[in-house]
């Protein structure tokens, strides 16, 4: 379920990065139209609107789609479009799956993964049995 973040920083990306560090994924919803978005905005894209309100996913979504073929060997890391429950999209990196886990449509759950600078960014592993 969604729930509204009282953010404690007033730096949009901040607010982002804070969310990934208490693993969860935080994105902005306008508060005139409700449309939902995965990136950092300063006006709405629907209606040109200003204001927006935090939220946080829950982390739970879809494959929907998947750029570029699958690479040499099944466990590599890949790239997907994954729509979450909320109704928006990210771009982000799956968790190394077997390949035959990983179809348009299959369910899958954030996690955040660090990266080698150290910073955080939201990764998403096939949850399908
Ligand atoms: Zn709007």
């Amino acid at each position: 379920m969604t729930s509204t973040v009282t953010p404690t920083a007033t730096d949009p990306a901040e607010v982002y990065r804070d969310g990934l560090a208490h693993g969860e994924l935080r994105y902005q919803r306008c508060a005139w139209c409700s449309t939902r978005f995965s990136s950092v905005s300063l006006l709405c894209a629907t209606c040109g609107g200003a204001d927006f309100v935090w939220e946080r996913s829950s982390g739970r979504g879809r494959i929907h789609a998947l750029p570029g073929p699958l690479g040499p060997g099944d466990r590599q890391e890949r790239t997907a479009v994954v729509e979450l429950d909320e109704g928006f999209r990210v771009l982000a990196k799956l968790a190394p799956t077997a390949a035959h886990r990983i179809w348009r449509g299959a369910p899958v759950r954030l996690e955040v993964a660090e990266t080698d600078d150290g910073s955080l960014r939201p990764v998403f592993r096939p949850i399908a049995a």
